[in-house]
């Protein structure tokens, strides 16, 4: 029997709504509470272990069946230059021995399908709602939240991304995240697929793309700016047409003839943070990018969320106390996720010293050995 029987989760992201799925499974009944009435955003890859930990839950057969599969040889992880001639082609043979096909899908699909999932097993989900006071004692939580509603819990589980607002209350002294000297920019459009799919290098920055299902294309880039860059909408646009126009593969160029000014384009800043351990403190843990966020170098963040959230059901099914389960699981997830945000981070720095991409490739490499053993 699990060593709790209610659990709060705050933030109904990636992190949050995989801990439903996995807590429910096991018998913990959840609430979640999340800030935003609708999930938007682009698209992630799955890969590795975080594909078996999404079959855990149930809903990896879900997620293939609307998401593009990344069979190994797949041209998706090929390299070129700014001219279009390969530089590199992505691994010919499965890289993780054993593992389910990686995945890329729209963020959105996950989220549902993870919500859907959640609430078939009986957990709540509260949108546009989040935690106003938290009062905890010997026996458990209790919580008003911003809709007037309250509730009494065994423990919370504070997923509510790198900003986390819980991190703040429960670790004060925790540093703020750092800046990474990138930003990236996410660009969505539909259209009839483009030959070339990959990753291009450029002296402007690096962008690449990938096909998803019903005709959409995801055109992830990093570029390097300065600390403190604030970007509107306009500055934006003007960023990623300028790496784009640094292009003349044929595919960039047409990439660039689609670009349009109303172009579903976002940027944002590569911020970092690895919470020294522990991530709990009394009833609290956190988990997901409140815990642990890093540049998408690796493209490993939401795996790695996915995966804590896995590995915290294992942990509450099998100890008798949630502050065993909590110790359970900062010895099973700490030294793993530490690489991906180490490794992520340097790769970062290795792009803005302008290494050659043999390099990061090298990082990656070993890192993803390491990643390859069970969580
Ligand atoms: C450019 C980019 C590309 C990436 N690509 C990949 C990839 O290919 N593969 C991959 O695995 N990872 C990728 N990642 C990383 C991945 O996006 C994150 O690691 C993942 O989203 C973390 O999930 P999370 O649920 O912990 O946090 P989030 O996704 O940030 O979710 C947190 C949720 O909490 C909610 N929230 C915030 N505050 C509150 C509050 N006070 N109360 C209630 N709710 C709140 C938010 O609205 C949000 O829904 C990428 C990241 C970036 C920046």
């Amino acid at each position: 029997m699990a060593c709790a029987s209610t659990a709060l989760i705050v933030g109904g992201g990636i992190a949050g709504l995989s801990a439903a799925v996995a807590l429910a499974r096991v018998g913990v009944q959840c609430d979640v509470v999340e800030l935003a009435d609708a999930s938007g955003g682009a698209s992630l890859a799955l890969s590795g272990r975080a594909t078996e930990a999404l079959d855990e839950l149930g809903v990896y057969d879900a997620c293939h069946a609307r998401s593009t599969p990344f069979a190994a040889g797949t041209t998706a992880s090929h390299q070129r230059d700014a001219q279009g001639r390969l530089i590199s082609e992505g691994p010919q043979r499965p890289q993780w021995p054993g593992a389910k096909t990686p995945l890329g899908i729209h963020r959105p699909v996950l989220l549902e399908i993870l919500e859907e999932a959640a609430q078939r097993l009986g957990a709540k989900v509260y949108r546009g709602v989040t935690t106003q006071t938290t009062v905890e004692d010997d026996d458990g939580v209790s919580v008003a939240m911003t809709d007037g509603h309250h509730g009494r819990y065994d423990f919370v589980v504070a997923a509510d991304g790198i900003g986390s607002r819980t991190r703040s209350r429960v670790f004060p002294e925790a540093p703020k995240p750092s800046y990474a000297g990138q930003f990236s920019f996410r660009w969505m459009l539909s259209g009839p697929p483009i030959d070339g799919e990959g990753w291009y290098i450029g002296p402007e920055g690096r962008l690449g793309f990938y096909h998803l299902p019903q005709d959409l294309i995801y055109v992830p880039a990093v570029i390097d700016l300065p600390e403190g860059a604030w970007l509107t909408d306009k500055d934006t646009l003007a960023h990623f047409a300028r790496l784009l126009d640094s292009y003349t593969a044929p595919a960039v160029v047409e990439l660039r003839r689609r670009l349009t000014p109303d172009a579903d384009l976002i940027a944002r800043p590569f911020e970092w943070i690895l919470l020294a351990a522990p991530w709990h403190r009394g009833r609290t843990l956190l988990i997901g990018d409140a815990a642990h966020a890093t540049t998408a170098h690796m493209g490993m963040g939401g795996g790695m969320a996915i995966e804590d959230a896995v590995v915290l059901a294992q942990c509450v099914a099998t100890t008798t106390t949630p502050a065993q389960a909590f110790d359970a699981f900062m010895e099973r997830r700490y030294t793993r996720v530490a690489t991906v945000v180490e490794t992520s981070v340097a790769m970062s720095r290795l792009e803005q010293e302008g290494a050659p991409t043999s390099r990061n490739m090298a990082l990656a490499s070993d890192a993803f050995k390491a990643l390859a053993q069970p969580y």
